[in-house]
């Protein structure tokens, strides 16, 4: 009897649109055993996106790059690779794909582009495949695939502690304007934390509380008194030439500037969408955003 494939792809092509993330708080404990840190973070998801297209292709995950960069891996690095590779082999099947990745993300930014594509992978995997994964699985799955996965795929603002990985939801009506200014050097995550364990030892992660607290308050001004990273002396310490840039961002007239995640890009509050337009022809290199908007999800037209 000739054998047929378990599933049949219900699109010639799958489109999912993923947003960027930046950390509202970021407190960071010390060393685990494992070679982690344990998180105190909340994670809000803005208007920066990258888009994958995933359609039917030869046998294997094949990566094209529509936004050429040399710092994006193509072939099994490629976290979107990885994501679709684990999502075949945990439902069985032999995947045979062509993924098409555009990049709206500052490339190792400290905003998550990986992990919002292997986010993206997934929800477009389960569609073309027709697996309706029960959504506690794709979370296994995002989780395993790295720690800023799962959030990329749940998005608007979370509580995450664990590796950062455990979610709680926060849920409030205020929208936030945001301008990045985006360097053209990206930085690597592992070395920001090693710099970080050599300056703060086994300093406890720093309380979100009064983040979450500030969300509440419609007054951005608010959020802006809250917000922190407790990576930032360490990604300082690695690019001293931030401080000119997060005082520049202050200076242009916006409320707060931190760096975001593990950097480089610096993340300013603004009081809303004019005033990120003005803060913005005032500095370099960036890119105006709101959140918090919603994670990973199909483009239908
Ligand atoms: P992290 O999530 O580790 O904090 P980041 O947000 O600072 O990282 P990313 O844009 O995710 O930065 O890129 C970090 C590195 O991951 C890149 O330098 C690149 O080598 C690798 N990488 C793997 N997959 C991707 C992808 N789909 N997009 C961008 N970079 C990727």
């Amino acid at each position: 009897m000739e054998e047929y494939p378990l599933t049949v792809p219900s699109r010639s092509a799958v489109r999912v649109r993923v947003p960027a993330k930046i950390n509202l708080h970021l407190g960071v404990g010390p060393l685990r055993d494992d070679g982690f840190h344990d998180l105190a973070t909340v994670f809000h998801a803005v208007s920066l996106y990258d888009e994958l297209t995933l359609e039917c292709g030869p046998p294997g995950v094949r990566l094209v790059l529509e936004t050429p960069d040399n710092a994006v891996p193509t072939d099994e690095r490629n976290l979107a690779v990885r994501a679709l590779n684990a999502l075949a082999a945990y439902a069985n099947i032999e995947p045979a794909v062509t993924v098409r990745l555009r990049k709206g993300i500052p490339v190792a930014g400290g905003m998550a582009g990986g992990s919002a594509d292997a986010a993206a992978a997934l929800v477009a995997g389960d569609t073309l495949w027709q697996l309706a994964t029960p959504p506690e699985k794709l979370h296994e799955l995002a989780a395993q695939l790295g720690s800023d996965v799962p959030f990329a795929l749940l998005g608007g603002d979370a509580l995450g502690t664990g590796r950062g990985e455990r979610l709680t939801p926060l849920t409030h009506p205020y929208q936030r304007h945001w301008v990045f200014a985006t360097a053209s050097e990206g930085l690597s995550t592992p070395a920001v934390y090693a710099e970080s364990d050599r300056i703060r030892g086994t300093t406890a992660a720093s309380d979100p509380e009064p983040v979450i607290k500030a969300l509440d308050e419609p007054d951005p001004r608010a959020l802006a008194d809250a917000l922190g990273n407790d990576l930032q002396a360490a990604t300082l310490s690695l690019r001293p030439e931030l401080h000119h840039v997060l005082a520049a961002g202050e200076a242009a007239g916006a409320l707060k500037g931190i760096v975001s995640g593990s950097g480089p890009t610096c993340a300013f509050l603004v009081r809303d969408a004019e005033h990120a337009r003005s803060v913005a022809a005032r500095l370099k290199n960036t890119r105006i955003a709101h959140g918090p908007v919603g994670g990973a999800a199909l483009v239908t037209n």
